[in-house]
């Protein structure tokens, strides 16, 4: 059968895609190898998410006093909080098979490679292979792990992001190699249900593309969890020990421990895959699109982690719907570069949009900035999460919002507002109009927008 659009890969790039082009009226083939939801669903966002919750709820059953609350004898079960996961990511993936149905996408299993520039060949043990013609194409092959050559993983004491979800009992210590955003995320959850966690980083800074008043913050939060930071000082060799595993670190130090994670960055999953083939260009194995998510060959496109510019589930979704839009006959479609989320678990939170300090002055641009602290605000104090801040960057010109950078209790979610008010060009006046209820925490947004003017109502001395 031909389709108007055939899709590799069934992660939240491939199968928002799907979805999509099924709504607009186009008849729909999507292809997968493994499991529907991909990386982010499967073994990425979704299972560190509901992990994130267990070891946070484990943490503040811990403070339970605080609370005015008696809570004795809390034990962390990691065998039950990774069937909780388990059964999370199942309920979510049967729940995107329901849509597939619903919009009579049609879901073949198997691994595609592409044959032609409208074709590409399914093979699997299930079924002969197959060829899925499309009059588009769209690539979302996604990411996989990268391998640390001195230390590669047996998945039984050195780990990656995907198998150490798999983990049944807790360590007693974890050496986690790279920080970055999965390796401080899953520092905190480790330490927070009771492990001795390391963490090492090349970088002195443990998210490179964080703000810096930011990076401060969460070096302050790691440490006072005891997370044994060693920034600037990468291994460079490893060994498996009796007990575990020791890491030499390039300071000569030596570090044993019962388990290893390696979080060392992704790599995009377009080898073998004929990609080359067919004429299509790669970079570092990349494939490099234009606004519209074109590659260079007219008719294919390519969305996600697989195209190398933001590794972010939204990110994909979003490249996705402007694909189909665009190979259904919408020239407008582009690609928002501009206003990009992102959203980091650790505790507290971080989430940040646009432009950090260091790029504005890299860029030249003049601006202003204003801040303001959680511990101001009722409702933090009410949640008992009072440690962090937001930090608006805005243009001296105009005060048209440039950047907003937050570490704090829900802070992922308060970065809706501020990626609306940056895409919709919003000045920090504009924000600071806007009336925000009471109590919330989305009045630390308002006020950080009213102290670029210098005229934050509750301020307290903030030490970044
Ligand atoms: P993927 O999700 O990787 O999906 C690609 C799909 O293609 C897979 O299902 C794969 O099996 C399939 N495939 C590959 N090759 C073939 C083939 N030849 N034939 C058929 N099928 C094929 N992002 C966030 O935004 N927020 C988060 O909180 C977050 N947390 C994360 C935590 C971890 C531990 C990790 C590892 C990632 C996290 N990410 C997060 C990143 C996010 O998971 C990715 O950016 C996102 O999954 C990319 O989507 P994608 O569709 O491009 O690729």
């Amino acid at each position: 059968m031909q389709y108007d659009l055939v899709i590799l890969g069934a992660g939240p790039g491939g199968y928002v895609a799907a979805i999509r082009a099924a709504q607009l009226g186009a008849r729909v083939s999507i292809i997968e190898k493994e499991l529907v939801g991909g990386t982010c669903l499967n073994w990425g966002c979704i299972p560190t998410k509901a992990m994130y919750k267990s070891a946070r709820l484990f943490e503040q059953i811990r403070q339970a006093d605080h609370f005015g609350l008696s809570c004795t004898g809390a034990v962390a079960h990691l065998d039950k909080i990774i069937s909780r996961n388990q059964k999370i990511v199942r309920e979510l993936r049967q729940g995107v098979e329901r849509l597939f149905r619903r919009h009579r996408v049609n879901l073949l299993f198997g691994e595609g490679r592409l044959r032609r520039h409208n074709e590409i060949e399914v093979t699997s043990s299930e079924h002969p292979p197959q060829q899925v013609c499309g009059r588009r194409i769209i690539i979302a092959t996604g990411s996989e792990p990268k391998v640390l050559q001195i230390l590669p993983w047996d998945n039984q004491r050195v780990f990656n992001t995907r198998s150490i979800l798999e983990l049944r009992q807790l360590p007693r210590s974890l050496f986690i190699i790279g920080g970055g955003v999965s390796g401080c995320e899953f520092a905190q959850i480790f330490r927070a249900l009771g492990c001795e966690v390391h963490l090492s980083k090349r970088s002195r800074e443990p998210i490179k593309s964080l703000d810096g008043d930011l990076n401060r913050a969460l070096v302050r939060s790691l440490k006072k969890r005891r997370i044994i930071l060693h920034l600037g000082d990468p291994p460079v060799a490893g060994r498996y020990t009796e007990s575990g595993v020791e890491v030499t670190l390039q300071s000569g130090k030596a570090v044993c421990t019962e388990a290893v994670l390696v979080t060392v960055g992704r790599m995009p999953v377009s080898t073998g895959l004929g990609f080359r083939k067919v004429g299509l260009t790669l970079k570092n194995g990349f494939l490099p699109v234009d606004e519209h998510c074109q590659t260079n060959i007219p008719g294919i496109y390519a969305i996600g982690d697989v195209v190398g510019e933001h590794l972010l589930a939204h990110y994909a979704s979003h490249q996705g719907i402007v694909a189909v839009e665009h190979a259904l006959g919408n020239g407008k479609a582009v690609v928002d570069k501009h206003a990009v989320p992102a959203a980091i678990y650790t505790d507290p939170e971080i989430a940040t949009v646009g432009l950090t300090s260091r790029q504005c002055q890299e860029l030249g641009i003049s601006y202003r900035q204003g801040n303001f602290p959680f511990r101001a605000l009722g409702k933090a104090h009410a949640l008992g999460e009072i440690d962090g801040f937001v930090k608006v960057i805005a243009a001296e010109e105009d005060g048209c919002i440039l950047g907003v950078h937050i570490i704090g209790p829900e802070a992922g979610s308060l970065i809706g507002e501020c990626t609306l008010a940056l895409k919709q060009g919003a000045t920090v006046e504009d924000v600071a109009r806007t009336i925000h209820a009471h109590p919330t925490l989305n009045e630390a947004v308002w006020e950080a927008a009213e102290d670029v003017r210098g005229l934050a109502i509750h301020k307290l001395d903030l030490k970044l």
